[in-house]
């Protein structure tokens, strides 16, 4: 049998939670850290956000957890998405008359998924519980490694020495695959043994979630009578320098978004009462579905955050380490493909990986070509490979990514834009 390896992932988000899931499906010691508590704990707050925000779903997620090995996942988490067929733009015709349009995404009729992103992100979690081979170490911060040596250190979060500083631990490891996030501790570090192009661009927009909630009053035995407004469609307010979008939650709800630029966003914190005007003229309607105080409240308590694009080039150092997901390529998220692109990133990884037989004991060779050293080669082979498959279209994705924001807070409205869709279907 060729011995175990020893897969640490670092980040327990949905693309290191899916990772880990691969490794541990090939039957390797899979170990987890991750900076916050366990997010099924009911008082941890996901990162960044105020609660759990939902994402749309599509096919290159879909496929990548179709791949993991546990029909049950897809099956679970397809349960809990509601498909949204298109675009429902909303707008005011010159004459003062409030419009809906919608525009459907296929002319096929296929769909994209609303998700919790929580959700998706608990049902991994609850799989790798069930699995013998992998370990969890929760509130667990990343802040040293050594790839040459396979060494690397984390400092226990609320847990200090006699000295008061942090406890840290040193562990080893054969392959770190980080999936930390934007700002990833795994990159970082990667950047100090590899020669690593990196680029990160700040766009000027911050975004704000609010919510529409959901009828009350709806009768039980109909549930799609809790919307106020479509369910199967993703609703955008194009306000041409800004935009408004809503996202249906399986409970009747939406999570809705306001991105804008900075001033924008400064100027409303000055003068908070022009929230519910600035909304009636730019996103028209929306101030019946959100109560006027219920803007100014959440604008006020929810976090106005910055949009980050992230490139990188190489995602590997040697054959001890791999960036995926949001450490590999952060996106603005107008493309609805960051989380999507990062479960991607996982089943191309693990493809590549059964290529060269790397992971797992699926050691039908002989034992002495699967010797430490020969399979370490082998790994830094396939972690080359990995990047050289995978960084081009990740680039390009995110490219995609940013331009679709000028799509969509501007041209879904402009007849150029209709004319084209309507030659493009037809
Ligand atoms: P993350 O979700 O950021 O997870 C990283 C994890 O690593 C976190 O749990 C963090 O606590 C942990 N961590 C960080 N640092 C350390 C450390 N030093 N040590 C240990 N652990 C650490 N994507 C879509 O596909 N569709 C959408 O519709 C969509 N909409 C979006 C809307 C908005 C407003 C935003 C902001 C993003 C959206 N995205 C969307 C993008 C999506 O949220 C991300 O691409 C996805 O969450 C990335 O997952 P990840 O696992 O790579 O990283």
């Amino acid at each position: 049998m060729a011995e175990k390896q020893k897969v640490v992932v670092v980040g327990a988000g949905p693309v290191g939670s899916l990772a880990a899931l691969y490794a541990a499906q090939r039957g390797d010691d899979v170990e987890i850290y991750e900076l916050r508590d366990d997010l099924r704990d009911p008082s941890t707050t996901p990162l960044n956000f105020t609660r759990s925000i939902n994402l749309a779903l599509s096919e290159r997620g879909i496929n990548a957890m179709r791949h993991s090995g546990q029909p049950k996942l897809l099956d679970h988490v397809m349960a809990a998405t509601i498909p949204m067929r298109g675009r429902m733009i909303h707008g005011k015709r010159p004459n003062g008359q409030i419009f809906e349009q919608a525009q459907d995404y296929d002319a096929h009729g296929r769909a994209i998924l609303a998700v919790d992103r929580g959700g998706l992100n608990k049902r991994l979690l609850d799989i790798l519980e069930g699995m013998p081979n992998v370990t969890f170490y929760f509130n667990h911060k990343l802040t040293g490694a050594d790839f040459r040596k396979c060494k690397a250190w984390f400092e226990i979060q609320g847990k200090e020495s006699s000295t008061g500083r942090a406890r840290e631990i040193e562990i080893d490891f054969d392959l770190m695959i980080g999936a930390d996030g934007a700002h990833s501790a795994v990159r970082y570090h990667m950047m100090k043994f590899t020669r690593m192009d990196y680029h990160q661009e700040y766009i000027d927009t911050l975004w704000c979630e609010f919510q529409i909630k959901r009828k009350e009053d709806a009768p039980e035995n109909e549930p799609m009578a809790r919307f106020r407004i479509s369910p199967n469609h993703l609703h955008i307010w194009p306000g041409k320098e800004f935009m408004f979008i809503a996202i249906p939650s399986d409970d009747g709800s939406f999570t809705c978004t306001l991105f804008a630029p900075s001033e924008v966003f400064e100027r409303l914190e000055i003068n908070p009462d022009q929230i519910p005007s600035f909304f009636d003229h730019h996103f028209p309607g929306v101030t019946a579905l959100i109560q006027p105080y219920e803007l100014i409240t959440s604008f006020h308590q929810n976090p106005h955050l910055p949009l980050i694009s992230i490139k990188c080039k190489p995602y590997h150092y040697g054959s001890s380490a791999v960036v995926l997901g949001d450490a590999a390529h952060a996106m603005v998220p107008f493309y609805g493909q960051g989380m999507n692109a990062g479960l991607e990133d996982v089943r191309i990884l693990f493809g590549i990986l059964d290529k060269h037989s790397l992971i797992g004991g699926r050691d039908d060779d002989d034992e002495e070509s699967r010797s430490a050293v020969v399979r370490s080669s082998q790994r830094e082979a396939a972690l080359a490979e990995y990047t050289a498959v995978r960084a081009p279209d990740a680039h390009a994705i995110n490219d995609l990514a940013l331009q679709n924001y000028v799509e969509m807070r501007s041209e879904v409205l402009s007849p150029m834009y209709r004319l084209r869709k309507f030659l493009e279907e037809s």
